[in-house]
């Protein structure tokens, strides 16, 4: 490991229930300072641009509550889907082109107009999430959406790239998993990438 010494790290928690979890990794996520959060933006926006081309539709997220935030030169030069929430809540989630945006009912801003895609019909969601472990389990903000936006993906032609963006210090030897909770491909921090293997055929990559 070569987490920076000025990080405060989450891999020191003992094995405790996903409330408390989320409770300390957002408290430690928005301690970051703006330099942190600044460099760690650039260090991402550095790493995505490695990964090269996945596809065209990319879902990316408008950063809160200390997550890791994409660079904006990253968000100018892709074409980029907002999660939005979906009007049929079965989905969770909708992915809607970026464009000017508006409060949802749980106060997250979300693009206004346009149809909401769902996940399987993109190349690539970068998800932002509270917590993370080597093997691909996300703890996410404790609503579920993401989960439910992802249920259906074995049922479609084709999926999309997983990739969670986290801090250093969002990573847990252990996120506690329920039978709903949907594992991604991979996850990227400012300093590691960890690859869930196997990655399936029908992967794009
Ligand atoms: P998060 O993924 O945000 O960390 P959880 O995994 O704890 O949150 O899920 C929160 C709630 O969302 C669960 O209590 C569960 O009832 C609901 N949920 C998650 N996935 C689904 C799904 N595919 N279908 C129906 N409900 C779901
Ligand atoms: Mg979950």
């Amino acid at each position: 490991m070569t987490h920076s010494r000025a990080l405060p790290m989450a891999s020191h928690l003992p094995d405790v229930d996903k409330k408390t979890l989320r409770r300390q990794l957002r408290a430690l996520r928005r301690s970051l300072s703006k330099t942190q959060q600044q460099k760690a933006s650039f260090l991402i926006g550095r790493k995505l641009n490695a990964l090269g081309r996945v596809g065209r539709n990319i879902a990316a997220y408008l950063a809160c509550d200390g997550e890791i935030a994409l660079p904006r030169t990253f968000i100018r030069t892709h074409t980029i889907f907002l999660p939005c929430l979906h009007p049929n809540k079965q989905f969770g989630l909708g992915f809607r082109l970026i464009g000017k945006t508006r409060l949802s009912h749980l106060q997250i801003p979300e693009p206004a107009r346009g149809k909401p895609y769902l996940a399987w019909q993109l190349d690539m969601i970068l998800l932002p999430l509270v917590g993370f472990d080597q093997q691909g389990h996300r703890l996410g903000m404790g609503g579920g959406f993401y989960d439910r936006a992802l249920a259906d993906l074995a049922r479609r032609p084709k999926r999309p790239l997983l990739i969670g963006l986290a801090h250093d210090c969002q990573e847990c030897p252990i996120i506690p998993q329920d039978p709903w909770d949907y594992p991604l491909d991979g996850i990227m921090t400012p300093h590691h990438t960890f690859w869930r293997r196997p990655i399936t055929n029908k992967h794009p990559l």
